[in-house]
């Protein structure tokens, strides 16, 4: 009977009935139960409901006049007595029973004698199909009133029978009904609770974890998996990235929910013959579509699949996971405001390029947790990358041809780019990736003034380790660090142009003046040395102003090519040169002279001599004065230009201190 209540047609009717309030209306509503009707498929169902029928037509019948004298017995559809038995003998047993059978076979009202006892049977039929569905029997002592009797009997009889019919069906359909709406009930409860669950968290992966126990919890047969067309790592393996280009016949039904962004559903085999029902359902919110939740239901639990629970919770879902991406998203964007602008405020900080460099490389390794950074400069005249800064130990300061590897790419688009595994994925030979075993790379272009300067490279030895947000997030910084290099590089331009001489480029006298007074301070000897050309006037007046200046430069350049990097070459005023050489002797100082004073005869042209003061000082408990040394070597060189120019004279500060202070001009001299 359930299974023939199921059909929507029954679940049509009904709901017209329900809903109607109206008596008319719900009377032709159920006009409809009054063609209703049983076939031989339901004559085993049926012994209960004849049975109560019979009942109920016992109580209804019987009081009538006439009646009193008839016994009745029933048969059921085939032959068999089911009610009215009690009591009876057994000859008026079997005479019922004969009678029926002979009904039941010829279809007709029979009446049959047996063992004095005299019985006549009605076939009972079907409304519509007119099928014998059992048989009411008379045992009366006038057999031919009785035979009219049973005749009426059995119209009344099978009156009560469809009475019943009707009852027991109503009954069944709203019994149903009531089950129906509990269970929705109870699932809309479920869902208020998962709802409020999921709404309760505020990250993604806590958001998706609920989905998944909530999904299980309801259908505990099923798989599910979720393939996620953004950028998110979970650590979750039933999260897994929507590939657009599958090949994969399950992912293309998942691919189609999602470009259409709405519920699929397919059956299929599975791999053992079993049938199975495919669910696709997009996890979207108001903002877009996230990806697409994937069911494989086995057999028999597909059939109870509340595919409007599931889009239901799938909704749910994706307004959850939206809600916590952006709520995600604003906090990954706070915090990023504000390390840009800690990174900036510190890099701003440092004037000196190198600096810049190394602070960085050690900043963006902390920021993206990456394992190798590596920072590099192009230079176009030499038309080569110089690594500036890196914690890969083997590629410090190397050089580079510009179009090589990512640099080099970076260099010639302009682009930054982001590699999720460079053994899967890479075109490009990368020494950076080689050396230390990356797979994953973020790399952008460092610009300064619009012009690409260089490229930062951030690499991990995990492959899809870094984020598309990392990837943008390298973008900004990358500018940031771009404009600290550039002022950085500025201030050192200025710098130098501030400490040079522009003609010479020697360093500017005020420089050695520093310089030399700080080494005063910590040092304990020294040696100035103060180069004057000689007769220079002259040679002005003989060549020319222009001639003069280049002789000049030959000789800056013969003093430079003499001095160390810690010594401090400066043009002292005019035609006057002066080197500063740390912890150098005044003999060491005069050997160093005399090779500039040779090589200034041998390399000049026009040629012209030298003359030079070397002022030698050492510690002895007592440190002298910029000022003194300074005097002492123009002592020296005022000795050599006495002494007939070309030569070099020397002038310790030290030894005759009081002798020097005679030669300071005091106010008592005359
Ligand atoms: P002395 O041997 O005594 O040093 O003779 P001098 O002629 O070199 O010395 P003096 O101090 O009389 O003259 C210095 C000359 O150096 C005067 C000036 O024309 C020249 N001079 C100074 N600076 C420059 C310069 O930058 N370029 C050129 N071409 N000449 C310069
Ligand atoms: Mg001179
Ligand atoms: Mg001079």
């Amino acid at each position: 009977m359930a299974e023939y209540l199921r059909e929507d047609r029954t679940e049509h009717h009904i709901n017209t009935f329900l809903r109607n309030g109206n008596p008319q209306i719900a009377r032709d509503a159920t006009a409809w139960l009054d063609d209703m009707d049983v076939t031989k498929h339901d004559f085993p169902y049926i012994e209960t409901l004849i049975q109560r029928a019979f009942s109920i037509w016992t109580q209804e019948a019987l009081p009538v006049p006439g009646m009193e004298e008839a016994r009745w017995l029933l048969a059921d559809h085939a032959g068999k007595l089911i009610a009215g038995t009690e009591g009876r003998s057994g000859p008026e047993v079997e005479a019922g029973r004969l009678a029926a059978e002979s009904a039941r076979v010829t279809g007709e009202p029979q009446i049959v004698a047996f063992s004095g006892v005299e019985a006549a049977a009605v076939p009972l039929r079907t409304r519509l199909q007119g099928e014998i569905f059992g048989s009411l029997v008379c045992l009366a002592d006038n057999l031919t009133a009785s035979l009219a009797l049973t005749a009426v009997s059995a119209r009344h009889f099978r009156t009560c029978f469809y009475q019943q019919l009707k009852y027991v069906f109503l009954s069944d359909l709203f019994n149903l009904r009531e089950q129906k709406e509990r269970e929705e009930a109870a699932r809309w409860t479920a869902l208020l609770q998962i709802v409020k669950r999921m709404h309760d968290k505020i990250d993604v992966n806590s958001v998706l974890t609920e989905v998944f126990e909530s999904m299980t919890d309801i259908y505990p047969g099923a798989q599910l998996e979720l393939l996620i067309s953004q950028d998110y790592r979970s650590s979750d393996p039933r999260v897994k990235l929507l590939q657009m280009n599958t090949l994969n016949e399950d992912e293309k039904l998942c691919i189609r929910a999602y470009m259409q962004n709405t519920m699929l559903s397919k059956d299929k085999m599975s791999e053992s013959g079993a049938k199975t029902l495919e669910i696709a359902v997009p996890l979207s919110g108001k903002q877009g579509v996230y990806g697409v939740f994937h069911f494989l239901i086995p057999g028999e639990l597909g059939k109870d699949m509340d595919l409007q629970l599931v889009s239901m919770l799938a909704d749910t879902a994706g307004n959850a996971f939206e809600n916590a991406k952006l709520y995600e998203q604003s906090n990954l964007l706070i915090h990023e405001l504000r390390l840009i602008n800690e990174l900036s405020r510190q890099l701003s900080q440092s004037l000196q390029p190198a600096e810049v460099f190394e602070f960085a490389t050690k900043e963006l390794l902390d920021v993206f947790k990456a394992d190798y950074c590596c920072i590099t400069e192009f230079n176009p005249d030499k038309d080569h990358f110089q690594v500036m800064s890196t914690n890969v130990l083997s590629m410090e300061n190397e050089l580079f041809p510009a179009s090589y590897g990512y640099c080099g790419v970076v260099y010639t688009t302009g682009e930054p780019l982001i590699m999720s595994d460079y053994n899967a994925l890479s075109k490009v030979h990368s020494k950076m990736m080689e050396s230390t075993g990356s797979k994953s790379l973020i790399a952008a272009p460092v610009t300064i003034r619009g012009e690409v300067s260089g490229a930062i490279l951030l690499s991990h030895r995990q492959a899809h380790y870094f984020s598309y947000e990392n990837y943008k997030l390298l973008q900004v910084l990358a500018t940031h660090i771009g404009l600290a290099i550039a002022n950085a590089s500025l201030y050192d331009a200025v710098q130098f142009m501030a400490n040079r001489d522009m003609l010479t480029g020697l360093y500017a006298r005020h420089y050695l003046d520093d310089c030399v007074q700080q080494r005063l301070q910590t040092d304990n000897a020294g040696s100035l040395l103060i180069v004057d050309i000689d007769n220079f006037k002259q040679v002005n007046d003989s060549y020319g102003h222009q001639a003069g200046d280049r002789i000049l430069k030959q000789v800056c350049d013969i003093i430079k090519s003499q001095a160390q990097p810690v010594d401090i070459a400066a043009r002292w005023g005019g035609e006057e040169l002066a080197v500063y050489f740390p912890f150098m002797t005044a003999e060491e100082c005069f050997a160093v002279s005399e090779r500039i004073r040779e090589r200034v005869i041998a390399e000049t042209h026009p040629g012209v001599t030298v003359s030079c003061g070397v002022g030698g000082w050492t510690y002895s408990g007592e440190r002298i004065s910029a000022e003194v040394l300074f005097y002492c070597a123009d002592m020296a060189l005022y000795k050599a230009k006495n002494g007939g120019r070309n030569r070099t004279e020397v002038d310790r500060c030290g030894e005759g201190l009081e002798g020097i202070s005679l030669l300071f001009p005091s106010k008592d001299a005359p």
